[in-house]
Order: C-alpha cells, then structure tokens, then sequence
C-alpha cells in the first residue's frame, strides 16, 4: 500500500514538475501553485479511473452486455460528460465557485470559534484507526448521496435536472457522469458543507471520492450481474442499479416519489428506510415520458441541448415523474 502511494506521489510529483507548473508560469498564474498541486492530483485519479474503466470494466461489459448497444452516438456523449469530470474540468469551476465560498464561509465561523467535529476522535483506539474511520467516512458521504438522490426524485425542481441523467436508455459504464451540471454543483456544494462538519481528512476524503467514482461506473455498467446473494446487500451494483433507471418503475404505495434503490455504494440506506428492491430484472431503462405513446418528450441528444433543456423544466416547472 505504501509503495503505491509512493509511486502516487512521484507520479504527480512528475506531471505537476513536468505540465502544470511551467503552464501556471507561462500564464502568469504562480500564485495558484499549491492548488494547482491538489489539482494535479484529482487529474492523476481522474486517468487511473480510466484505466480501471477501460481495462476491467470494459471488458466486463463485453463478456456480458444486457443489452446491444444500438445508440452509440449517446453513448459517446456519456463519455464527453465522463471526461469532463475526470479530466478536471468540472473541478476547475469548482475551484472558483463553491470552494472559495466555502473557505470564506467556513472560515469566518472558525473566527467565530467554531470548530468541527472530528469523527475520528469519537472513541480512541477504534474510529482513530485508517480503515475505520474510512468505513464511517463512506458511510456518512454515502448516506449524503443517498439522501440528495431521494430529494432529487422526491422534489419536481430537482428532478428537473436529475432527468438528465435518467434520460440515458443506452445504460454503460460511461453514464453515471451524464447529470446536469447544476445539479452536480449542488450535490458538490452539499458534499463540500458535510466534509466541512464532519471534518474529515483530506486522504480520507481523496479515498472516499475514488471509491465512489469507481462503484458508480461499475454500477450503471451494461452488465448483466450482481454482487450475489448476499454481496448485492452490501455493495451497490449493475443489477440494483439498472432496476432504479427502469423505465416504468411500477408505483410503490404511499410513496409520493414512486422510486426505490437510490444507494450510491451501500444498499444498507436503501434497506433501512425500506426504499430497496433486490427482485428487479433488466428491463429497459430512461423516463416514461419518452416513449412515443407518452408523448414522446426530448431531453436533447447533445450536450448543449441536454443542459439547456434541463434548464428550461427548472425554470417552466416541467410537470415531474409520475
Ligand atoms: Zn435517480
Ligand atoms: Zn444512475
């Protein structure tokens, strides 16, 4: 494990030395060097993902696909979205949106004598050692995402934007970064708040977002397997997955939402607030009001088309799912 964080540091130790510092210079942005070396890092991560991506999940998929793929071009736009995430883009605007506020936000509280609550203090001896502190980290961002997805399908104006990412019915390894980029923004901005109060560690944290990253895409992989009979109760994946992006969910009684399996990367939140099915097949994936006998509607086929659509069910009030 220690070599290959060796081998980590050295490696952004090099592309930092090698690409970003004498780029920042050449731009005059010297004043961003320490940043731009956490960045170096998220790129670092964002590559071996697509390693892991295209070297095991790839052929996962090719060994046992659920589906043909027919529509290749939404598959290349998940792959666009994919990069824009991996590659860093979408953490250089965050670098200059949420980030600075947040520092400013949470700094002036610390002024005020505020000072956050440090999970891995809580009984010395166990929650202080790496891997369970890890465990809790993961389980506590986890259930952030779980709770974020559940309003995301309970409240009409995020599910506006969430469309986006259901509107995919060529479900690949690449989808999961296919989201409106608002609503990425507000998921960061949540994620950002709770790191702030749980104070976790920035390892900790890199650890946790690699982790997610990875169940994610494996979990929206066209791939026609679980994690068995009893490791589908403990990792999220493809099958419990596909069955959350079905296209007619059948309504569950008393629920406004109509929805069930929003767990990221443990089904356990999924399990405990009784919004889990395990009996789902892989049926057909999207939103029903695609189908052409329910209207037929358009979430855009690119990228442009996508965002803006999303936009205009926020600001319209696009009626929600039913
Ligand atoms: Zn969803
Ligand atoms: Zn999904």
């Amino acid at each position: 494990m220690e070599l290959l964080s060796d081998l980590f540091s050295g490696m952004q130790q090099w592309l930092f030395e090698t690409l970003v510092q004498p780029l920042l210079f050449h731009l005059g942005l010297g004043s961003i060097l320490e940043d731009a070396y956490d960045g170096t890092m998220w790129l670092l991560l964002g590559v071996l993902q697509l390693i892991i991506m295209l070297a095991v999940f790839g052929p996962l998929q090719r060994w046992r696909p659920v589906e043909k793929i027919v529509d290749r071009a939404s598959v290349r736009l998940d792959i666009l979205y994919t990069a824009i995430h991996s590659l860093g883009l979408f953490r250089l605007v965050l670098f200059f949106t949420t980030q600075p506020l947040a520092d400013h936000v949470f700094g002036q509280l610390h002024v005020l004598g505020f000072s956050p609550f440090h999970l891995d203090e809580i009984w010395p001896g166990v929650t202080d050692r790496a891997w369970v502190s890890l465990i809790l980290y993961l389980l506590i961002f986890d259930f952030v995402d779980y709770a974020f997805h559940r309003a995301e399908h309970r409240y009409q104006w995020l599910w506006a934007l969430h469309a986006v990412h259901h509107s995919q019915r060529q479900m690949t390894m690449w989808s999961d970064n296919r989201n409106h980029l608002l609503s990425d923004l507000l998921r960061d901005a949540v994620v950002v708040l709770v790191s702030h109060l749980v104070g976790v560690p920035p390892g900790q944290f890199v650890m946790v977002v690699v982790i997610t990253r990875l169940v994610e895409s494996l979990s929206h992989a066209n791939l026609r397997t679980g994690f068995g009979r009893i490791g589908q109760y403990l990792i999220v994946g493809p099958k419990f997955h596909r069955h959350h992006h079905a296209i007619e969910p059948p309504p569950v009684p008393g629920r406004p939402e109509a929805n069930y399996n929003f767990g990221v990367l443990f089904p356990i939140w999924d399990i405990l607030l009784r919004t889990a099915r395990f009996d789902g097949s892989y049926g057909p994936t999207g939103i029903s009001d695609q189908l052409p006998e329910r209207g037929g509607r358009d979430y855009g086929r690119g990228f442009l088309a996508q965002q803006w659509l999303g936009l205009k069910r926020l600001l319209g009030g696009a009626p929600g799912r039913s």
